[in-house]
């Protein structure tokens, strides 16, 4: 009998492939931006040192599995001089991992096992919009943020006004300095059912900067069109550049335009962004390797210095209610300058 060998389901259609696969753009990309060839590797060593990671995920992940825990991205983030770190998990809180895991690297650094010392911290998913969860985390100096649309989480509005329950969230975070992050409506499509990103974030985004919050856009150019980021950004509302979408990644999308990046730091500037890895999964970079092609990826876009330090390691500090790392009056007068060069 005769065994016959099926094809798997293509995703993309050959035509589709062929375009994507398209290698027209490289040389033009190279003639226009150089660095892109020349960048030395050691570029990134010193933007990572003191910068802030605010939303790493690591294993054991409730939504998938990542190639590396919190322990080891903390350590390894500490050999590279990151400030601090930041895990988020969609379902559960990571307060009381980040409180261990502080405490291991701790001791490894009284012991002489590790270089420097690294913040670690953690927050807490919504996901039944029950606000008792943060109120009686309050007292744990390691809870830092309160992830908003976490995949699967309860919808924040309802016929366009914020819900009660999720306005006093975002009143919590307020009145104890704790961060936002904003996932987008399509993380939890059931809930939302039919109400469009920028439809289901715009009230919520209102709310926020009403009420005097601090928070960053989760990826939002896998999501929004950069008018609609702009209009939300400003007043404590940050755009996350985050891995996703400005790297090609097999695990989330394998193709990635860099120019659009470019697009929205011209647009909106340094000043409104926050850069961060969010990724781990095991078809993507680790965290560290994230943080620096996405660094070196803004260098070779011509970011200054100045913008990424001030996306890395100002506004982050900013949002996790953290001392700043400079004075922020400098680097607001050096980036406007940089930005509207
Ligand atoms: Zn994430």
């Amino acid at each position: 009998m005769k065994t016959s060998i099926q094809a798997p389901p293509k995703l993309y259609s050959d035509e589709r492939l062929r375009e994507l696969a398209d290698g027209s753009w490289i040389k033009p990309f190279r003639q226009q931006y150089p660095l892109a060839t020349t960048l030395p590797a050691e570029a990134d060593n010193v933007h990572l040192r003191g910068a802030i990671d605010m939303h790493v995920h690591a294993d054991p992940c409730m939504l998938a599995t990542r190639s590396q825990d919190f322990t080891d991205v903390a350590i390894g983030a500490a050999h590279a001089g990151l400030r601090a770190v930041v895990r988020k998990d969609h379902f559960q809180s990571t307060v009381g991992e980040a409180y261990a895991v502080q405490r291991h690297i701790d001791d490894l650094v009284t012991r002489g096992a590790l270089p420097r010392r690294i913040e670690v911290y953690g927050g807490i998913p919504v996901g039944s919009l029950d606000i008792v969860p943060m109120q009686r985390a309050l007292r744990f100096s390691a809870f830092k943020m309160i992830w908003l649309n976490s995949v699967g989480g309860e919808r924040l509005v309802d016929g366009g006004r914020v819900c009660p329950e999720a306005e006093r969230i975002i009143a919590l975070a307020a009145e104890h300095r704790r961060g936002l992050n904003l996932g987008a409506p399509n993380h939890s499509a059931q809930q939302y059912q039919g109400v469009g990103d920028y439809e289901g974030l715009a009230p919520v985004v209102e709310k926020i900067k009403k009420l005097g919050a601090l928070a960053v856009l989760d990826h939002p150019l896998s999501s929004l069109t950069i008018d609609e980021i702009a209009k939300l950004v400003g007043d404590g509302v940050y755009a996350g550049l985050f891995c996703h979408p400005s790297l090609p990644s097999v695990a989330k999308g394998a193709v990635a335009d860099p120019l659009r990046t470019l697009e929205l730091l011209r647009r909106i500037g340094a000043e409104q962004c926050i850069i961060a890895s969010d990724v781990g999964m095991v078809l993507e970079p680790t965290q560290l390797e994230a943080m620096r092609l996405m660094v070196r990826l803004l260098l070779v876009l011509g970011s200054t210095a100045a913008q990424i330090d001030v996306m890395l390691k100002h506004n982050p500090a900013r949002l996790l209610g953290l001392e700043a790392s400079q004075p922020a009056e400098d680097l607001r007068s050096t980036t406007l300058a940089e930005v509207a060069r």
